[in-house]
């Protein structure tokens, strides 16, 4: 007798990690969704897909075991190679000053970060709790991340611009900001004292020139968007204030006892292999294969792309970038943001609706505290769903069938 068995699914090797996703890897045919709603970066990946052996770490058995990597060091759970290669990574670029009277601190993601600064700027004596304000379109999250405990501490305060009270804030200053693009500064103008958290999450190469080394009291960066590693979850502080720095610490211990040591590890020799690139190497280097100079130029091919089928639209629109000269590339270049932020325009009052008419997941202004007839697309995806994203878009002059609602 023939018995028949049902062909059992390949067994995952257990030493070979795949490339960690469950996201379909099918391509996007005209009649399925995309998910241009997150930033979830994936632009860069042919980039890394070419790095791969360099950047391999090889993690043993007894590895990486303890919760302590360094006492003498405020942030006592983030690896010594860690903190240089940050510091050696923020000299090569130029984006922000953080040498040895800065002190730094690892978060998972700088989400997590975010809230270890709200903790710690909040005066702990207070019987209200502080206002934390953002110039509108802000980013969607912090909102959300602000009001999910209903803390004590702190509470959503709206639109930095039109915050009046006479009570002491923190102001979030988004530079370049997500959603829009555009360099900000902090726009509170209020008699109560301000303290200010600067999220530099996009302050790199690839989506805005770098027009100077950033010194302020407290400024967050995020691995995610840098290099797209966001799986890694490793984000970091730059903090003037000892104490500070300190209470920041303190969240972390208080929320994960530290921050993944295989992660940092993981970024440590990541951006190693970027810098050695730049410091020893990159005159004789294809400029491809330098990662900023890749990763802008796909950000750049992305916008001219984009622009051109916006341009001949007369529904949509986006805004525009001044030319500004960049000290890292020495070079003069416009910028070439992670998102686009789109309006629409011909009597469409929901661009996020127009969108899904179209089969596209995109974020409508409400949720960055604007009108609706903004949205947020990521252009940070896969080539061919942004691709097929402006296929879709460029069909939409010729073909009026839109439900306009
Ligand atoms: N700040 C901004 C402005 C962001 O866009 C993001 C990611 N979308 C974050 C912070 C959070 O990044 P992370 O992945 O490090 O938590």
């Amino acid at each position: 007798m023939v018995v028949l068995k049902a062909a059992s699914p390949p067994v995952p090797s257990v030493n070979k990690i795949n490339n960690g996703t469950i996201k379909p890897l099918i391509t996007p045919s005209p009649s399925s969704f995309i998910n241009l709603d997150q930033g979830d970066p994936e632009v860069f990946r042919a980039y890394w897909r070419k790095k791969s052996e360099e950047c391999t770490v090889v993690i043993n058995g007894e590895d990486l075991m303890s919760y302590l990597s360094d006492t003498s060091n405020v942030c006592w759970f983030m690896l010594p190679e860690l903190r240089e290669a940050i510091q050696r990574l923020h000299r090569v670029v130029g984006n922000a000053s953080a040498g040895i009277d800065k002190h730094i601190v690892v978060g998972t993601g700088s989400t997590q970060l975010f809230q270890a600064a709200l903790f710690a700027l909040s005066p702990s004596d207070s019987p209200i709790p502080i206002n934390v304000v953002a110039a509108s379109p802000y980013y969607s999250e912090y909102k959300d991340e602000v009001e999910i405990l209903r803390s004590g501490l702190y509470r959503w305060g709206g639109d930095a611009r039109e915050y009046d009270k006479n009570e002491e804030y923190i102001e979030v200053v988004t530079a370049p900001n997500n959603p829009c693009g555009s360099m900000r500064r902090g726009v509170a103008n209020c008699e109560g004292e301000g303290k200010v958290i600067h999220d530099l999450a996009y302050y790199w190469p690839q989506y805005t020139p770098i027009t100077q080394q950033y010194d302020h009291d407290l400024m967050l960066f995020t691995f995610s968007k840098c290099t797209g590693h966001a799986g890694s979850r490793i984000g970091w502080a730059i903090v003037k204030d000892i104490e500070v720095a300190r209470k920041m610490t303190r969240f972390i211990q208080m929320s994960s006892i530290g921050v993944s040591k295989e992660s940092q590890t993981r970024v440590a020799k990541i951006i190693g292999v970027i810098c050695d690139s730049y410091e020893k190497i990159g005159s004789s280097l294809d400029s491809d294969e330098l990662f900023f100079e890749y990763s802008k130029r796909k950000m750049r091919e992305r916008w001219e792309k984009l622009r051109a089928v916006v341009d001949k639209s007369n529904l949509l629109s986006l805004a525009k970038y001044p030319k500004t000269y960049c000290t890292f590339t020495n070079h003069t270049s416009e910028s070439y943001p992670a998102f686009a932020w789109m309006k629409c325009k011909g009597g469409i009052e929901d661009c996020e609706s127009f969108m899904r008419n179209l089969k596209v997941f995109v974020r409508g202004g409400k949720r960055f505290g604007v009108d609706q007839k903004y949205a947020r697309v990521s252009l940070l995806s896969r080539d061919d769903m942004f691709n097929e994203f402006l296929t879709r878009i460029s069909n939409i002059t010729s073909d009026r069938k839109y439900n306009l609602n």
